[in-house]
């Protein structure tokens, strides 16, 4: 065994007294067998408290662990560098797992075989599963015959669709990602809002081609009638004079896209862009318009009781509710009575627009708002309608805070009103007057 330097001092400083008084008291053996009990009582010691020490190693070794401090320092060194690549790594693998539990989309690896071996929190919540799954089959989880093909990397880096196996209504995509040769990570994500949003998007090219498309065709005619026929003069005026009415119905529904489209990509306004916009001024002004498009035939009253003003965007408000009482003419039969009104509620003040025409069948309330629906597509063409008048509506009051509600009785009239906030309105003093 080789001794350190601290143990041959040790040995030194034990064995020369012993030797000297063995020598001077004549019982060399009883003082060496002194000395080798000290010895052996130091070296016990000495191992005691490197055992204790052991039991803390990431505690800085002290002075008492002589002679095997040297060693113990640098275990200590070594097993300290190794804790902190461990608390680093443990650092890494938290931060990327609220990475992947922050994702919308389910992430499931999977081996070979197809079993779970990590998954992260959209994964619970969108197929259901729970980290305990770990260690079973994917498939015989989610047992849809697409995603199986899928997860057997017969379809790989394709996507495939499905109805959620929760809820038939919800449609989930899932792609396979592979990862080396014996792994993969499977990536699920709800597209049911997407494919709502893209059959919407069908739809309203699919309309607005089809509405631009029905002018477009009486004018075409009217110019091959022009063009291939000996006319006389007061013919052709007349034919140039009837193309007016479908050349005017293709701009208000240029005119009507345009606006909705503002309307839809704009964000709400700032408080910057709002203005105190006088109601007594738009609904006259409106009224009067109603008045001229009646041409007599209807009876359009205002009843301004509140003088509030409000919040807002003067031309949306305008065309908001200048959509409202022209529907109201148009719908309407001869006679019929068309009440503008402006009146403090007790949650704000109300907006409506009542008239005594043919009313909307039940069913149909919770659709008109949408873009070209209409309860009677005849109705609305013979009426110089866009389809496009009703959402315009709801995005303006959207826009306001406040939302467009009905009331409709089929053959006796309907009322639409809409209720500003006090938040919405502009003076105070005509909030504490008549809110
Ligand atoms: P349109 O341009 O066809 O009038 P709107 O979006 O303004 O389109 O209205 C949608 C549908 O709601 C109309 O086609 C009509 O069927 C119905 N509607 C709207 N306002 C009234 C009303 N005051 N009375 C009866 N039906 C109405």
């Amino acid at each position: 065994m080789i001794l350190s330097r601290q143990e041959v001092a040790l040995a030194g400083a034990l064995l020369l007294p012993a030797l000297i008084v063995g020598w001077l008291t004549d019982a060399l053996g009883w003082s060496l067998l002194a000395a080798a009990l000290i010895w052996i009582y130091i070296q016990h010691r000495q191992r005691t408290q490197l055992l204790r020490w052991s039991a803390r190693p990431l505690s800085r070794p002290q002075n008492e662990l002589e002679p095997w401090q040297d060693l113990a320092y640098r275990l200590y060194r070594t097993l300290g560098r190794s804790r902190d690549r461990h608390r680093d790594t443990l650092a890494q693998f938290k931060s990327l797992r609220s990475i992947t539990d922050a994702l919308p989309d389910a992430a499931i690896i999977v081996d070979a075989t197809g079993t779970i071996e990590n998954l992260n929190v959209a994964a619970q919540k969108l197929l259901s599963l729970s980290p305990r799954d770990s260690g079973n089959q994917l498939g015989s989880l989610v047992r849809e015959p697409e995603f199986i093909s899928l997860l057997k990397g017969q379809i790989d880096g394709e996507l495939v669709e499905f109805s959620s196996p929760f809820n038939e209504e919800v449609r989930l995509e899932a792609r396979r990602i592979a990862m080396g040769a014996d792994h993969a990570m499977i990536l699920v994500r709800d597209v049911t809002e997407l494919n709502r949003l893209l059959s919407m998007r069908q739809d309203f090219i699919a309309n607005v081609s089809h509405e631009l498309r029905t002018p477009l065709t009486v004018i075409v005619g009217y110019i091959e009638t022009l063009m291939s026929e000996d006319l006389d003069a007061g013919t052709s005026r007349e034919l140039v004079r009837k193309l007016l009415s479908p050349t005017t119905r293709m701009r208000a529904l240029v005119d009507d896209l345009l606006l909705l489209t503002r309307l839809e990509s704009s964000p709400n306004p700032s408080p910057d862009e709002l203005t105190a916009v006088d109601m007594g001024v738009i609904l006259n002004a409106i009224a009067a318009d109603a008045r001229m498009l009646s041409g007599g035939r209807h009876q359009v009253e205002v009843d301004m009781s509140s003088r509030a003003q409000v919040l807002g965007i003067d031309s949306e408000l305008h065309s908001a509710c200048l959509n409202l009482v022209t529907n109201a003419v148009r719908y309407s039969p001869d006679g019929g009575r068309i009440c503008i009104r402006w009146s403090p509620v007790e949650t704000g003040v109300m907006f409506a627009v009542s008239d005594q025409g043919m009313g909307i069948p039940k069913e149909h309330l919770s659709r008109i708002t949408e873009r070209f629906y209409r309860v009677d597509l005849a109705q609305s063409r013979v009426r110089g309608g866009t389809g496009l008048g009703l959402a315009i509506v709801k995005h303006v009051l959207k826009r306001h805070h406040t939302e467009l509600r009905v009331t409709s009785e089929l053959g006796r009239g309907s009322t639409f009103f809409c209720v500003f906030p006090k938040t919405q309105l502009a003076d105070p003093v005509y909030k504490k007057e008549h809110v």
